[in-house]
């Protein structure tokens, strides 16, 4: 059965998209720990990520960068973290959180409460800084 990031790519499940290419999709964390929470997945539906391929490993962080880069320009941080966990959805993914310290990206942190609107509004500024 196909995995919930990957019915999020195929359209089927919404999301609030901020970027893709024919590889890899970003896309606004359901349950942000900070505005502006990003996850990145590859399209190839692999579980664990360090399965993933020497290939597709460069090129999932090489399109971070870029979504990392548009993040950075869109909220007040001092740098955008990363973190891998894949506890929750067995699909290879990574979390980019505009940080300033070392704890706001920390997963068991309060996830915020956002409505609808302030998700598409998160989604479209970091969307328009992507390069
Ligand atoms: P992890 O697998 O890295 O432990 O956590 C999975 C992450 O995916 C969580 O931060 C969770 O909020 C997020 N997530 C789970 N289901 C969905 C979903 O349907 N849509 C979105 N946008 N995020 C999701």
């Amino acid at each position: 059965m196909a995995s919930i990031f990957s019915r999020i790519i195929a359209g089927e499940i919404p999301s609030y998209k901020v970027a893709e290419d024919d590889k890899y999709f970003a896309f606004l964390d359901i349950n942000p720990v900070a505005k502006g929470h990003v996850l990145v997945v590859p399209k190839h539906e692999v579980d664990y990520f360090f399965d993933l391929s020497n290939e597709e490993l460069g090129g999932i962080m090489a399109f971070a960068k870029r979504v990392a880069a548009a993040i950075k320009a869109s909220f007040p941080c001092n740098r955008v973290g990363l973190s891998v966990i894949g506890i929750d959805v067995p699909h290879a993914h990574i979390h980019l959180v505009p940080i300033t310290k070392g704890s706001e990206i920390n997963m068991s942190n309060p996830k915020l409460k956002l409505e609808s609107t302030e998700f598409e509004a998160i989604a479209k500024l970091i969307a328009s800084n992507f390069k």
